[in-house]
């Protein structure tokens, strides 16, 4: 598609975007959180070989949270292969991305690496061998390498500020390492991991780290293409909870949310989407952020399975 055409569809897709009366709820449960204003929007398309476009505030920085257990997923996969799968499913669980009903039914395996319990064992996979601060700087050069980009950091409070609150988390750690699917002590790990979630980023730095997933001629190769496949695989099944299904029924593409209120998206072989709104519908996944996306592929035919 030419850049003047997507421009234009972007320009709408943000102007319906700013229009809509229901913006969703803002996480709350993370105390820095809470004070984000709903009222924000944006959106970025990378395609090699063609400019950035962008609409709405694109170079506002954001708090990625579960995007980044794209990166992390990538980076695990990367260290420790297919070995990592000892210790994760690759199933979608159809509940919270915080639940841990399934942990206990499934004797401490989390059913897939993008809800937190399965992203807390990935992360203390990424942590083997390593003290927290390298493997903490390993996970955020990886997605500075990922987006060619080093101004792209970790928000200190963000993270402090999980760590005073995240008790569930707390207790999902503590559960992997009754049944030994944690190698590391939970505060140890859970620091790395609410760091990782705490790092911001804006809209076009995050459509152009995902870049390499969208296996573009020109993309950089960051892992396999196999595991490029296999990452996509797991992001349209598990990438947005107990909301995946609706996601890929609206969508049709592969993504991976966090609770900021970001969402990347990839339209293999095409492009790499970041959207951003920090309101969440009732699964905890941007609202406008999954209502924009769904327009977007409504008006492009990028979705996986066809035509608009
Ligand atoms: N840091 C958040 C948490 O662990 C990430 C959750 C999310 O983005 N869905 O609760």
């Amino acid at each position: 598609m030419e850049d003047a055409a997507l421009q234009r569809i972007l320009d709408q897709i943000a102007d319906a975007a700013f229009a809509t009366a229901d913006k969703g709820r803002v996480a709350d449960y993370i105390p820095d959180l809470a004070g984000v204003a709903p009222d924000q929007f944006a959106i970025a398309v990378a395609r090699p070989g063609h400019p950035t476009l962008t609409a709405g505030r694109a170079s506002h920085r954001f708090s990625i949270q579960s995007v980044s257990k794209v990166f992390t997923l990538a980076l695990a996969l990367g260290t420790l292969g297919d070995r990592l799968w000892n210790r994760v499913g690759r199933e979608p669980s159809g509940q919270a991305f915080d639940s841990m009903i399934l942990l206990e039914q499934e004797q401490g395996r989390p059913r897939n690496p993008f809800i937190n319990a399965g992203a807390i064992v990935t992360t203390d996979a990424v942590l083997e061998g390593s003290e927290p601060r390298e493997a903490l700087a390993a996970i955020l050069r990886f997605v500075q390498a990922a987006a060619n980009d080093d101004d792209i950091h970790i928000n200190e409070s963000v993270a402090r500020s999980e760590i005073a609150t995240g008790h569930r988390n707390f207790a999902l750690a503590h559960y992997l390492r009754s049944h030994d699917n944690l190698r590391h002590p939970p505060d140890l790990t859970l620091g790395v991991y609410f760091h990782q979630c705490a790092i911001e980023m804006t809209c076009a730095q995050l459509a152009h780290a995902g870049l390499f997933l969208t296996a573009c001629e020109g993309a950089p190769r960051l892992v396999s293409p196999g595991r490029v496949r296999r990452i996509n695989a797991l992001m349209m099944t598990c990438g947005h909870y107990d909301g995946s299904g609706d996601y890929a029924y609206r969508v049709g593409l592969p993504g991976k949310s966090g609770v900021g209120g970001g969402i990347l998206t990839i339209a293999p072989g095409v492009a790499s989407i970041a959207v951003w709104a920090p309101g969440l519908n009732r699964y905890g996944n941007s609202k406008l952020g999954t209502e924009a996306m769904q327009r977007l592929t409504d008006l492009t035919g990028w979705s996986v399975f066809g035509a608009p």
